[in-house]
């Protein structure tokens, strides 16, 4: 057994997510039934080694035995504790913003009025390609703060707002950046077939061309997922199954934006494909959410970007009570359709417009979503082995922490052992 470096000690609740079984533990928790577990424990203590990882967690009085003298003991006087949340849907690098779209959407102006008004996604393409390196970097890392104040320590981010080489190598080196200097976890994926712009459509095919000649520059940097936005009037499935194949000859895990505003075969591709996860699925009919269930897809919910949209929500509780998938949450982080690094705010929706129960929350951010990005052998459970990401919290249960929205319950963070927010 290794030195105990620190003893979180005196948790009044903890839920670990865990199942006991370590090769359970490496999936995600698939369908209802599975979905209620998170591994509770009552006044309990986490054993954390000198390398920032779990030696041992359990009853408060067996765990305390194993310090020694110089033990730092952080001592959480009876507070809720879980592992830090995993945010597997971001749009996290890019510049400028979009406030000024919404009172035109709210007069009713649509998706292309919009564009056609110099807004929309290709507004942020375009400040995003005017934006230097370290403009980019001190606004990502600004969100980053925010996310960590709602105990977030592992993101997903995506590029996508370049649609040229250049452009897109420049939100990776962002992104790389940004995990050498901060404690989360960070994954990173391709996404340059997030839109077409209007003077490519012309030579459609070529643009899809130079996409797939991307991939492999993009995989090289960093990416490690490619990501295609699937969807009626930007990517067709048949584009989206040719340039997420190349993606996958050249090595990189697949994601989908599947089925967010019209039904369109994208939870069927994902299946097809053997994809990672597919997010959005509003519109997912219920053979493709079958079929994701079978391939093992992790359906990735965006509750907040249905929200900002005014749309009617995924149907969460068909995909856990009869799909028997595994749900996910994420934040959608972008400028257009999600602009809050509020995660707290993201799992309220949850629970308010899925229809989700407060453990089936705290699953879809924590070990679900550790899986949507291919970590759940690493992150989203606490268990001995594990990294020691935790968050620690100041209200009086999980349930409170959701239904007293807006607002940030955290007390304090744990990254590998130490304390890096509270
Ligand atoms: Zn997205």
């Amino acid at each position: 057994m290794k030195r105990i470096a620190t003893l979180i000690d005196n948790i009044g609740l903890l839920w670990t997510m865990s199942t006991g079984s370590e090769q359970q533990d490496a999936a995600a928790f698939a369908g209802r039934e599975a979905m209620r577990q998170v591994g509770a424990l009552e006044n309990a203590a986490i054993a954390v080694d000198g390398d920032g990882y779990i030696a041992a967690i359990g009853k408060t009085r067996e765990i305390r035995a194993m310090a020694d003298a110089d033990t730092h003991t952080v001592d959480v006087q009876g507070a809720f504790v879980c592992p830090g949340f995993v945010d597997p849907h971001t749009h996290l690098v890019h510049g400028g913003s979009r406030e000024k779209e919404l009172p035109l959407r709210l007069a009713g102006a649509g998706y292309l009025d919009i564009l056609r008004a110099g807004g929309g996604i290709m507004k942020t393409v375009h400040d995003t390609r005017a934006s230097d390196h370290a403009t980019l970097l001190a606004k990502a890392s600004a969100s980053l703060r925010r996310m960590q104040s709602f105990g977030v320590t592992a993101v997903e981010a995506k590029t996508g707002y370049g649609l040229e080489l250049e452009a897109e190598r420049k939100q990776l080196a962002v992104a790389n950046s940004l995990a050498r200097t901060l404690p989360f976890t960070f994954v990173q994926t391709a996404l340059p077939a997030h839109a077409i712009p209007s003077a490519r459509l012309a030579d459609r095919d070529q643009f899809i061309e130079e996409i797939v000649h991307m991939l492999p520059v993009l995989h090289s940097e960093g990416a490690e997922f490619a990501d295609v936005f699937v969807e009626e009037g930007v990517f067709t499935t048949a584009e989206g199954r040719y340039i997420l194949q190349a993606a996958k000859r050249t090595g990189m895990k697949l994601k989908l934006h599947a089925d967010e505003m019209a039904s369109c075969g994208g939870a069927e591709l994902a299946a097809e494909l053997g994809a990672v996860s597919a997010d959005h699925l509003l519109t997912a009919s219920d053979e493709g959410l079958w079929k994701m269930a079978q391939a093992g897809v992790v359906a990735v919910c965006l509750p907040g970007t249905s929200f900002y949209l005014q749309k009617r929500p995924a149907r969460a509780r068909f995909m856990m009570d009869e799909a028997g998938l595994a749900v996910a949450v994420a934040s959608d982080y972008n400028p257009g359709s999600s602009p809050s690094e509020n995660f707290g705010l993201t799992m309220t929706l949850a629970l308010l417009t899925l229809g989700m129960s407060p453990e089936e929350v705290f699953v879809a951010a924590t070990r679900n979503a550790a899986a949507a990005i291919d970590r759940a052998g690493e992150l989203g459970v606490l268990r001995a082995g594990r990294r020691a990401d935790l968050v620690i919290f100041d209200a009086p249960s999980p349930a409170y922490v959701l239904t007293h929205y807006g607002v940030s319950h955290v007390r304090s963070v744990y990254v590998k052992g130490q304390r890096v927010y509270g």
